[in-house]
């Protein structure tokens, strides 16, 4: 009998896809790059596939150890932490998990902007704290009422999320690169006349190069003293340093914060400040659409290596199986 193909296992531990991978694959769990080094040359030479169990950067020089790698299947949508490049220019196929928690990140993306603008945090402080029989929690300033939501992405989420604002009675207008098919909303070529045109801004892009720091000093000025900027793309699209002066120089009036620049780490300026929400990165963790997210990572290495296309594959590497 052949040997089993070598799938790696690195990021957080996930029982799932462990358990997924164990009857066909020779599987090694590693936790973290230091455990990376200490892998036996016999085990890195059979690695086959590596399964990246969360947000975990896989750079070339990580993807360059393994001679016989055919796959990277990586959990979560976006990808920015993959070397997709690496990858694609040495036939590498790297798979993600869309789809499968698109709902569940636009709920979560409603819930965080209406806490934004009607202050629930705050307000549960305030009745946890005992202030509620001395007086009434205080009248919010923001509404979703006579808003006009700006959508930055309008993928498979951003129409998810387009959706359910369209059920608030709320206009919807929108900024990607190209417009989108099949969306009748208006599009904006360009950011900043977008921004001036809104009072709310929901970011739903991916990270990486091409969007790094887009909403910066000027599109906030855009946005204006009304103006209220959810993230629930990539810490990396906005500017932080900006973001923290124009929440605390009244340039804007809220934010609701699902990503940061330099996770786990949340910059010590946004813990006092009540016109924030903040939220550990969990737009799609739940119990159950995690689950959807692990087994999608073990189905594409079971397809891959059963001769079948991967069922994910990234845009960038649309690849079959070599034969
Ligand atoms: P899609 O690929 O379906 O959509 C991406 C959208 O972003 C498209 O409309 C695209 O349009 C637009 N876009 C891409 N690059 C740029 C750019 N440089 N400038 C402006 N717009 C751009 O992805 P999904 O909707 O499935 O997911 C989107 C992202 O959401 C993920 O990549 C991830 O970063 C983030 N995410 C965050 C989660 C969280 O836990 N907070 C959970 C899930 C996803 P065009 O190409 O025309 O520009």
């Amino acid at each position: 009998e052949a040997a089993k193909p070598g799938i790696l296992v690195h990021g957080p531990k996930k029982p799932l896809v462990e358990r997924g991978l164990a009857e066909r694959f020779d599987v090694h769990v590693i936790h973290s790059p230091e455990e990376l080094e200490k892998l036996p040359p016999a085990v890195v030479d059979n690695i086959r596939g590596i399964a990246v169990t969360g947000l975990v950067k896989t750079d070339a020089a990580m993807l360059a150890r393994f001679p016989k790698l055919e796959i990277v299947a990586s959990f979560g949508v976006g990808y920015d932490h993959v070397d997709f490049r690496y990858a694609a220019a040495h036939n590498i196929v790297v798979t993600h998990t869309p789809d499968v928690l698109t709902e569940e990140v636009a709920d979560t993306t409603i819930g965080l902007l209406i806490a934004t603008l009607r202050e629930f945090i705050t307000a549960d402080r305030y009745v946890r704290e005992g202030k509620w029989p001395q007086k009434d929690y205080r009248l919010s300033p923001g509404s979703l009422r006579d808003r006009t939501v700006g959508i930055v992405g309008m993928g498979r989420i951003g129409r998810a999320i387009a959706r359910r604002v369209e059920a608030c009675g709320v206009p919807i207008v929108y900024h990607s690169r190209n417009p989108a098919p099949g969306i009748s909303y208006r599009h904006y070529p360009n950011l900043i006349e977008m921004a001036k045109d809104v009072d709310t801004m929901i970011a739903i892009t991916p990270g990486g190069a091409s969007t790094l720091k887009m909403i910066n000093a000027e599109v906030l000025k855009a946005l204006g003293p009304r103006g209220v900027f959810i993230n629930v793309a990539r810490g990396s699209v906005v500017d932080e340093e900006a973001l923290i002066a124009a929440l605390k120089d009244g340039t804007i009036l809220a934010a609701g914060l699902d990503v940061f620049a330099h996770e786990p780490n949340v910059p010590k300026e946004f813990w006092t400040m009540d016109n924030v929400v903040l939220l550990p990165h969990i737009a799609s963790a739940s119990i159950a659409t995690r689950d959807a997210m692990d087994q999608l990572v073990v189905d594409n290495l079971l397809n891959w290596f059963s001769g079948q296309p991967a069922l994910t594959p990234v845009a960038e590497t649309p690849f079959g199986k070599r034969e």
